[in-house]
């Protein structure tokens, strides 16, 4: 509920007037303008929007990837400037390494650290049981279906112990049937662990069955465009998904991401610096 993040507490990332401008041709490309947003700690929100209005644009500078031409991204009040342990990110393609198995993938992170074998192994066992990979601990990723994969990469994030979990469309290359599978478990994996989400999507119905705020974008320039509530009750399943109220707010946040005011080409500007 958006009364979460205007609360005393202070939001768990907040992102502050940030402006990012490509240079492109002569010229120059707003991706994203003056963009600000908070998000509460423990609140999973998802940005759904038109291709190209900046969603991963957002994501990579959140994640400390990309710079900004102005403003600010905060984490538990300080100012990203890179990538950082209590930030774990994953990405629409499986970036899991392929020579390790399912447990080896889980526990990379953890032994990077240094954490103890038997520590590792009693965290590794509960995230991979956690995402239903009991059986395929041992798989090479090879092995493994996509579905499969994504759940390993997940059980990998989470493993590490992380306050934020950065998601870019990682449902994206699925099938509709896997994807929905997968919705369901990481909605089910975040009831249990929590974690501040942030995901990634363009699918209006995944975005309102994992969220408990939906944050529409518009592109050209890349900016909010509205802020939807998701009153859902905290246990979604599939039932979620036939109810009214499910219908009524995937309706919309359709309208608000299809029925977007046509392309402004003022995100399209002349440099200062060419004729
Ligand atoms: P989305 O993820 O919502 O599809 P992106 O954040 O990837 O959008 O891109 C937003 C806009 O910024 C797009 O028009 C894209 O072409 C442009 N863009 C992204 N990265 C770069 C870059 N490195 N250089 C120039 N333009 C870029
Ligand atoms: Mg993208």
């Amino acid at each position: 509920m958006s009364t979460m993040t205007s609360t005393s507490c202070s939001p768990k990332i907040s992102v502050q007037g940030i402006t990012k401008v490509f240079p492109l041709g002569n010229g120059q490309f707003t991706a994203l303008d003056n963009v600000s947003l908070d998000v509460a700690d423990n609140e999973f929100v998802t940005i759904v929007g038109p291709s190209g209005c900046g969603k991963s644009t957002m994501m990579n500078v959140l994640a400390g990837l990309e710079t900004v031409s102005s403003g600010q991204a905060l984490v538990d009040g300080v100012a990203v400037n890179g990538p950082g342990p209590e930030r774990g990110v994953i990405f629409q393609q499986y970036a899991l390494f392929p020579w390790l198995t399912v447990r080896e993938n889980v526990e990379f992170g953890l032994k990077t650290a240094k954490v103890p074998k038997a520590e590792r192994r009693k965290i590794s066992d509960h995230f991979i049981n956690l995402v239903g990979l009991g059986q395929f601990a041992d798989a090479l990723p090879k092995m493994l279906s996509g579905g499969m994969r994504q759940r390993c990469a997940i059980a990998r994030a989470y493993a590490v112990n992380p306050s934020i979990l950065l998601m870019d469309e990682p449902f994206g290359a699925l099938d509709a049937l896997t994807r929905v599978k997968l919705q369901e478990q990481l909605r089910e994996t975040w009831s249990a662990e929590k974690r501040t989400v942030v995901f990634i999507t363009h699918d209006v119905d995944e975005a309102v069955y994992l969220a408990n705020r939906v944050i529409v974008m518009a592109a050209r320039p890349g900016r909010i465009h509205e802020i939807i509530d998701v009153d859902l009750p905290d246990q979604r399943t599939e039932e979620t998904r036939l109810s009214p109220e499910f219908t009524a707010l995937r309706n919309r946040v359709w309208n608000a991401v299809y029925h977007q005011e046509a392309a402004d080409d003022s995100a399209l500007a002349p440099s200062a610096t060419t004729a």
